[in-house]
């Protein structure tokens, strides 16, 4: 089974209460594609560089068995560069600079080495260019899941409400899932968020864990509490493209599946704020992975054998 993802691969500058850096590489088509590459071998990525991009970060991905086949690059025009400040509580954070470069006129390629794949995980983006996606693929994907921030809500609600009925999965954070629904109550939100269109929802709430609905069923997973939060940019892109790895690879969308694939989601993110941009998720192994996915199963275990009552 295949997994295409269309992301923004990009530069950034993060400045937390730790540390600040220079340009380095992030965007979150890179952040998804190389979470995802810890269990997809056969994934594409759609995207756009400038010709300032390096080489030697396009090679890390091929490395990682990432077909960049779809990813475009414009000669005399410079990469999508992006500038936040994180608080003081990591949690939240300022965007101090947004370049669009390359971004505002992208016209996404959809190869035909790309056409059939049946998993699609559109990165946040213009929704108008997700749906282009959507809509240059010959057939349907088995799942379509679907990352989305508060600045498309607010300056291309319409465009953003016309994707999701095209997706399957919608995955935002809690402050995304209130302002969409315009509710408080995350459980409301999810039935209303899910009413535009997408059958799955999956609200993260940073360093709090993940919540995945789904019909009447509701997942709550973990947050891993961490001695060391370094820098949080890309721990949503990370979980996305571990959740969307795992779940095209095994080629299970049943909820007990999905379940699994949320905590794979989990594990990855929780090692991408351990350092700077991509630089942790670069460093490790799958046995690494692992062992942290046994933590997070034994921080989630709860068995009732005897009565509380
Ligand atoms: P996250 O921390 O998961 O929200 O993702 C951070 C990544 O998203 C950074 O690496 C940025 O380059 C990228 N990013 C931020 N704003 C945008 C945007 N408007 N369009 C595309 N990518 C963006």
């Amino acid at each position: 089974m295949s997994l295409t993802t269309v992301g923004s691969v990009a530069f950034d500058a993060i400045e937390t209460p730790f540390g600040k850096t220079d340009k380095i590489i992030g965007g979150a088509g890179t952040y998804i594609s190389i979470a995802s590459s810890f269990y997809q071998k056969n994934q594409n990525l759609i995207s756009v560089v400038g010709e300032d991009f390096p080489q030697h970060m396009l090679d890390t991905l091929k490395n990682r068995s990432i077909n960049l086949d779809g990813l475009q690059i414009k000669k005399g025009e410079k990469s999508f560069f992006w500038s936040g400040k994180y608080h003081n509580d990591m949690n939240t954070r300022d965007t101090l600079i947004t370049e669009l470069n390359v971004l505002e006129h992208f016209d996404p390629i959809v190869p035909d080495s790309y056409q059939n794949t049946e998993y699609l995980m559109l990165g946040n983006l213009s929704p108008s260019v997700q749906e282009t996606v959507i809509n240059r693929l010959n057939n349907r994907p088995k799942l379509i899941a679907m990352d989305t921030m508060n600045f498309w809500m607010d300056i291309a609600l319409n465009d953003l409400k016309s994707c999701l009925k095209k997706v399957d999965l919608l995955i935002i954070n809690d402050e995304e899932a209130r302002q969409l629904s315009g509710v408080s109550s995350l459980s409301r939100a999810s039935k209303i968020i899910r009413s535009f269109g997408p059958e799955y929802l999956i609200i993260k709430k940073g360093e709090h864990g993940a919540l995945l609905f789904h019909e009447e069923n509701m997942f709550c997973a973990p947050g891993l509490p961490l001695e060391e939060v370094f820098d949080p940019t890309g721990a949503g892109d990370t979980f996305a493209g571990g959740f969307m790895g795992y779940v095209s690879k095994t080629d299970d969308i049943s909820f007990e599946n999905l379940k699994r694939a949320v905590i794979a989601g989990s594990a990855l993110a929780s090692f991408c704020v351990e350092k700077f941009g991509t630089e942790r998720l670069l460093e490790i192994n799958s046995e690494q992975l692992e062992d942290r996915i046994q933590e997070f199963v034994k921080l989630a275990g709860f068995q009732m054998n005897v009565s509380l009552i």
